[in-house]
């Protein structure tokens, strides 16, 4: 379902993140990107996504090669992959359901259909009743799962995370990880980077570990 042939990534002139990485993972599985900070995870995260071209090599996405996307496909891509950076990119000038209908407006979506897809979104990951929430009304905990509900609103087969329970509680940590464990449970493969160790641990089922350039691959996640 993703596949990394032989990639290399360096920004500009800089030496490589990431050197002549190779795996891949199938359908469902639950994936845990771990690492050092500035290890490459986010970089990782943002090659699946097609936000960053490798520099050598190939990066597959239901087996399309997501490097070589021709601009018409790119809408396919989007599609398929939901992603959540750490810098979530929620508005603050609009509500919670106006969030998550961007996405599907971008579509081409008719505003009812979309509205109603988006509260369908917002119930899903547990913000029910706050639909007409502007961000700046939520807590972070909150922010990350409206951020999760745009992300899952085009109905994405693949969902990768960068950091999604940085700065929160555990409690909140928690609920956000059920969310992902819930979409994952209904088949959605589920990437996410985290320094949350012990808590990854309860959810993922396979570990990508980088650090310095070394690339590890483990099925489990010790604790
Ligand atoms: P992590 O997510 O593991 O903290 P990143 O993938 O964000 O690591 O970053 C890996 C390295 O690449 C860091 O040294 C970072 O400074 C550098 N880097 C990340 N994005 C860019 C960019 N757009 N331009 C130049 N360097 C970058
Ligand atoms: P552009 O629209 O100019 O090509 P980008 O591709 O960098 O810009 O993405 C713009 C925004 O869309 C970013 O905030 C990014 O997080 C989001 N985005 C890009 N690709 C996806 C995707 N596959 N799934 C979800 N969000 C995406």
């Amino acid at each position: 379902m993703i596949e990394f042939q032989h990639v290399f990534k360096a920004y500009g002139r800089s030496k490589n993140i990431l050197a002549d990485i190779n795996f891949n993972v199938d359908p469902g599985e639950f994936v845990f990107i771990s690492g050092p900070s500035g290890a490459g995870k986010s970089t990782l995260l943002k090659l699946i996504g097609g936000l960053e071209p490798p520099s050598r090599g190939a990066v597959f996405v239901n087996r399309q090669r997501v490097d070589k996307l021709p601009a018409r496909e790119r809408p396919y891509l989007r599609r398929a992959v939901g992603i959540i950076l750490q810098d979530t990119h929620l508005l603050f000038d609009r509500n919670a359901t106006q969030n998550v209908m961007l996405p599907l407006a971008i579509m081409g979506l008719d505003t009812r259909a979309a509205a109603a897809r988006a509260r369908a979104a917002l119930d899903k990951v547990g913000l029910a009743g706050k639909e007409d929430l502007n961000p700046v009304e939520m807590s972070g905990g909150e922010q990350q799962r409206l951020a999760i509900a745009r992300a899952i609103v085009n109905r994405p087969t693949i969902l990768i995370a960068d950091e999604p329970t940085a700065n929160l509680d555990q409690e909140s940590a928690r609920r956000i990880m059920d969310v992902f464990r819930d979409f994952n449970q209904v088949g959605v493969t589920t990437l996410i980077a985290s320094h949350d160790r012990p808590l990854m641990a309860r959810y993922a089922n396979r570990t990508l570990h980088i650090d310095a350039g070394r690339f590890s691959d483990s099925s489990g996640v010790t604790p």
